[in-house]
């Protein structure tokens, strides 16, 4: 058969393979393990949300294809956000534009502002699908890798400089960062928005954890810096903020040419998703400070209990300033292969966690270091922190 006369894969994603949360859920659900690898809450989220969605759905809003753009409330919602807490200013009608989940907009950014041959600056460890869509706009991938350095996973900011060259199209951003919970500072954005405005670079900023920072960690939207909002698109989504992570709703905030520039490309994709769901997620997004509160205290109190379990089994801990992910390092139990020990961690202890090794492509720089989400009920990661108690005793 001529079709078989050359892979079916495209040469772009060939690379990709499955990821591997199909490869440890799998596991999870084949050993009866708990399952701390994908990063999604076991609890929904707020009631009133989900009712709001019903009432949208019963009342008939939504069901239909919505506005390109996304329904002009959420729209307007997301402007107030952005306003209510950073002092950011966007016009729900020209500079917002609503996606399906983060993974849309973070798609249709790169597939809309790269030419083939652009290099992308992108911290490594990084979230699975960036390397994906950076390699089907047929841009390049250039990572920029965060290292240990006093209990936090740092940038070296004069490495970042270093990788700037005349083919850099744009810096991939992603803070709070997943997987090492490092909150980048106001001192590094100035530094990288300095950077952007010198060498004329785009900057897509993915903030999907805006919300989930500890320690009086801030978060900080590199939009807010001077010069910078003309130049950044800004990524946010509700499914981590209202733990809803199934109804993929997303949205980008940038200028009108930034926000239409990525509407094209957004357009070819899924033109809309989520119809009902975007007038609960307007909802959600005008909720009390309280929510915001009450989600950091709960999931601290969670961050604090995997973290003082992980510690207490022997692993060297990254207790997280911000998401819902702790990273350890597993070499004080006597090894430095992470794939390996994830792939064993079910047989041996019953718990899943993911090798931040396929988060790198420096794959030595992360061998030794693991993720576990907390996003779990307390009596799970109560029950996973005995399990992983046994790896000692
Ligand atoms: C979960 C996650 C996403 C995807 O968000 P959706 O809204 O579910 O598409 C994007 N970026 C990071 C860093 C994430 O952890």
């Amino acid at each position: 058969m001529a079709v078989m006369t050359r892979p079916l894969l495209n040469r772009r994603l060939a690379a990709f393979g499955t990821t591997i949360f199909a490869e440890m859920s799998a596991l999870a659900l084949r050993t009866g393990a708990i399952n701390l690898g994908q990063g999604f809450p076991d609890t929904d989220g707020p009631e009133q949300i989900r009712e709001a969605a019903v009432r949208a759905l019963r009342d008939g809003r939504g069901n239909q294809y919505p506005p390109g753009p996304g329904v002009p409330e959420l729209r307007e919602a997301v402007a107030e956000h952005q306003l209510k807490h950073y002092g950011l200013t966007y016009d729900p009608d020209t500079e917002v534009l609503v996606t399906v989940g983060a993974t849309e907009a973070i798609a249709a950014s790169l597939l809309a502002l790269l030419e083939p041959g652009d290099e992308v600056i992108a911290l490594e460890p990084y979230y699975d699908s960036y390397a994906a869509c950076i390699a089907m706009a047929g841009g390049t991938r250039v990572p920029v890798t965060l290292r240990p350095h006093d209990g936090a996973f740092r940038l070296d900011l004069d490495e970042l400089r270093a990788e700037v060259t005349d083919r850099t199209r744009l810096i991939l951003l992603n803070t709070p960062h997943n997987p090492t919970g490092t909150v980048l500072s106001r001192a590094e954005l100035t530094v990288i928005a300095e950077l952007a405005q010198e060498r004329n670079l785009l900057v897509v900023t993915d903030e999907v954890y805006e919300h989930l920072v500890f320690d009086g960690a801030e978060h900080l939207p590199i939009a807010s810096l001077p010069g910078m909002r003309e130049r950044t698109v800004t990524i946010g989504s509700a499914g981590k903020t209202f733990s809803f992570t199934g109804w993929k709703v997303g949205w980008i905030t940038a200028t009108p040419e930034l926000t239409a520039a990525v509407r094209s490309a957004k357009q070819f994709l899924t033109y809309v998703a989520s119809g009902p769901f975007q007038y609960a997620v307007a909802e959600a997004l005008r909720l009390p400070d309280t929510y915001f509160d009450d989600l950091r205290a709960d999931l601290l109190a969670r961050r604090d209990l995997l973290s003082d379990g992980l510690a207490g089994a022997g692993f060297t801990v990254y207790r997280p300033a911000g998401t819902y992910f702790v990273t350890a390092d597993i070499r004080p139990l006597g090894t430095s292969d992470g794939i390996a020990f994830c792939r064993a961690l079910p047989e041996r202890a019953g718990v899943v966690a993911i090798p931040n090794a396929v988060f790198y492509d420096h794959r030595e720089a992360g061998a030794p270091f693991v993720r576990f989400a907390f996003c779990k009920r307390t009596a799970v990661l109560q029950e996973a922190v005995e399990r992983l108690g046994r790896l000692t005793r």
